[in-house]
Order: C-alpha cells, then structure tokens, then sequence
C-alpha cells in the first residue's frame, strides 16, 4: 500500500517490457494495468515512427500493444497533450491514460484551466525530463560530432551528464555541456526549463535517485496524487509490478540533481535572456519579418487557442493577406500568452521559418513574474 508523498524504486514483472522499457518498464506496466483494468478506456504514448528521432503519438486500446511504446525517444516532443484536446474531445467522454514530461503536464493544466479538457478522466504518468533534443539537430549532432552515421544508431539515452548512441557492437558518449557550448545538444526551450520532475502528475518517474545494485535497471517513482497512488497499490497486489523502498542516499542524491538542474536553466535563462535584452524590440522586428502567417505558432500553442480566430483575423493594424504582418500580431499573441506560456516551444518549433518565438514568449513570461522565485521540490509548475 502506498500513499501520496512516497517514493519507490519499481520494474515490470512483465519479461518483454521489462527488457523493451528504459529502465524497469514501470510506466509501460502502470498503463498497461490501468487498460486491463478498466481504470482507463484507451492509453495515449508515443511510439518509434520511421526512425529512431521519429516519435508518433499512439492511442491504444488493446493492452497487448502497449509495449511497442516502452523506452523513452528524446529526441521527440510532441506536446502528446494537445491530442487530447484536438481529437480526443478533450476526454470528456473517455478515459485516458497518458504519459506526461513537464511540458506535457504544463499545457494539460492549461488547457483544463479553459476548459478544453477534462482532467477527472485523465491518469497522468510523470517523466522526469532533463530535456530533449531538436530531431534535425540530433542528426547533424551524430554526423559531425560523434562522426557517425545517424542512420546506424540504434539507441540514444541521455545519462550522466552525456548523450551517449549505440551503433553497431559500440557506444560513444559527449559531454552535453560541451555539445551545447557549440550549438548542439538540448532544445533551447529545454536548456531554461526548470520543471524537471512533474510532480503535478499522479506520479512521476525516472531515474535520479537509482542508485546501488539497481542503478539502471529500475524505475524511480515519487506518488504525487491519490489516484496515483491507487493505481500503484493496485498495480503491485496484482502482481504487475514489484517495487522497494529507495535507497536513502539516492534520494538525496535525487534532490542534488534536481538543484543542479534548477541551476543550469538558470544559467540558459540568464544567457538567452541577456543577449536579447541588448536589443528586444529590433531582434523581434528582424525576425518576425520573415512570418508567412501560417499561423502554425497559434494552433499548436495550448493557450492562446482560444483567441485563435481574434489572432488570425484583421484589425486596425494587421492587414489580412499581407506578408510579413505586422509586428502587432506577434505582440499580440505574446500579449495573450504573457503570464501563461508554459515555454513547451511548440510555436518555434513547427514554425517553418524558424522564428525563436518561443524565447521570445518565454522572456516576457519570465519578466512578468519575477517576484515569484521556485523553491526546490514544490508541487506546482514553475516555468515561468
Ligand atoms: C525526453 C526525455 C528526457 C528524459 N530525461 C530524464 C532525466 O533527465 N532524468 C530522469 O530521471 N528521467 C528522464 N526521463 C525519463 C526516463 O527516460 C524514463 O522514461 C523513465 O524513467 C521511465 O522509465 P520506464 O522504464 O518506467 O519507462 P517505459 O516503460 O520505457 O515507458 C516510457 C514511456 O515514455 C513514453 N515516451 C517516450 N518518449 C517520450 C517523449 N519524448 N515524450 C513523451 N512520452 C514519451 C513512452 O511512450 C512510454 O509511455 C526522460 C524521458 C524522456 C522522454
């Protein structure tokens, strides 16, 4: 029996998602039972599309399939959320298991706070997340880095400080701070997050904190809500999971990588911020001249949705079929955002021209809320 607040080390009883998941296959298993059981009606993850830096949101509803979805693809995100509120009637109707990073969880919340999606019939499944990696660059990354072909990797993992692939019978790891110290590495957006382990999922699981003769091979899991922990209670009397009390070092050896990692998107933050502080409104003109009003930023953001048809259409100053618009749609899309964006950096990601929006939303967002400082293991999201 477990209870909000507690802390486990967890793997799959399971033997083929064991072996297909990242670490004890735990997450794959939870969903799985929540499937079988009837806890949920359908299970939202992702899964390898045409290649390993392909992720492809799945939504299962015969448990059998669950394990093509175990191991973790860092080089996907897809904001699996706003699925949710795009074809699965925000799950109003239905409920849905999904697997959550920090980002995810962020823009779920947002979304229920406009009452896109229904989070009583929703079970999230936390990862903590130190960040992913952009697919483009993560190709150009293995090229010319690791000088190796992106096409014979067969495994990628971040641990320890390093992206480290698998080709062939060999490995080859870099130091992530030397990769991002030359422009490769993590998504900028992920380089300033400080929302690494999401606690306001119903349980959030990882890594940090395996430590001894599981290191590897099991996963961390911290309880975070009631229903988490009825699903994990369930989980293990069925047998589904076996599960023991972390070893105590390794929480806190947990909590300093997670301080750690507080500081590091502090020192993004202060990096990115500072160099667009020396001339805002002239890096924002510059860039935005190149929007084709596709308005891609506006659909795939799980806030400012609501005001998409006010954002897309003519007013004093935006001219409809006019390219570049004015500026005065960027600012007032950030305007919309500016104490709301979750920096999952969906806008600059899917833009085809490559605008940094997301810095740009993120640096207002930031600016806005600046008397509100995140204290190390809190509950709510504090991406500001
Ligand atoms: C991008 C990324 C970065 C991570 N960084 C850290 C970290 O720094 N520290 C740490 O402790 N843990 C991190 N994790 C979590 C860790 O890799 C494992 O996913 C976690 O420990 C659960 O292991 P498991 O064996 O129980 O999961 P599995 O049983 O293998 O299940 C993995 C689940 O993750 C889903 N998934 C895979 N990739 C993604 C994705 N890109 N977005 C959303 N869902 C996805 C799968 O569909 C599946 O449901 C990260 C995960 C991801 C995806």
């Amino acid at each position: 029996m477990v209870a909000k607040g507690d802390m486990v080390y967890a793997w799959s009883t399971d033997a083929d998602i064991l072996k297909k998941g990242e670490l004890g296959g735990a997450v794959t298993t939870l969903q799985k039972y929540a499937l079988e059981s009837g806890m949920v009606d359908a299970v939202l993850a992702v899964k390898k599309g045409q290649d390993l830096y392909d992720a492809v949101p799945v939504l299962i509803t015969d448990p059998a399939e669950l394990a093509d979805t175990a191991g973790s693809l860092h080089c996907g995100t897809l904001l699996v959320t706003r699925f949710i509120k795009k074809y699965l009637d925000g799950a109003k109707n239905m409920k849905i298991g999904v697997t959550v990073k920090g980002c995810d969880m962020m823009a779920l919340l947002e979304l229920a706070k406009r009452g896109a999606v229904n989070l009583d019939n929703i079970l999230t499944i936390g990862l903590n997340c130190g960040g992913s990696v952009s697919a483009v660059s993560a190709r150009e990354m293995i090229a010319d880095k690791f000088e190796v072909d992106p096409d014979a990797v067969h495994k990628e993992e971040i641990d320890k400080g390093q992206f480290i692939i698998e080709y062939g019978d060999e490995h080859k790891g870099i130091s992530i701070d030397d990769l991002e110290e030359e422009g490769y590495g993590r998504r900028s957006n992920c380089r300033r997050c400080k929302y690494k382990i999401p606690r306001q999922a119903d349980l959030a699981c990882g890594n940090w904190g395996v430590i001894g003769p599981k290191a590897g091979t099991v996963t961390f899991i911290e309880v975070c809500s009631e229903k988490g922990a009825d699903l994990l209670t369930k989980a293990v009397a069925a047998g589904a999971l076996a599960t023991e009390a972390p070893i105590p070092k390794g929480i806190e050896i947990r909590g300093k990588v997670e301080n750690a990692m507080f500081k590091l998107g502090d020192k993004w933050r202060k990096n990115d911020f500072a160099a667009l502080s020396k001339d805002l409104w002239g890096t924002i003109q510059k860039e935005t001249s190149r929007c084709i009003k596709c308005y891609s930023c506006v659909e795939n953001c799980p806030v400012c949705f609501t005001v998409a048809d006010e954002l897309k259409g003519e007013s004093r100053m935006i001219t409809s079929g006019e390219i570049p618009p004015n500026p005065m749609f960027h600012l007032r899309r950030f305007a919309h955002i500016s104490d709301t964006c979750v920096n999952c950096g969906q806008c600059e990601e899917l833009c085809p021209m490559d605008i940094p929006l997301a810095l740009f939303s993120h640096a207002i967002r930031a600016e806005s809320d600046v008397a509100y400082e995140p204290k190390l293991g809190e509950a709510s999201y504090n991406n500001k």
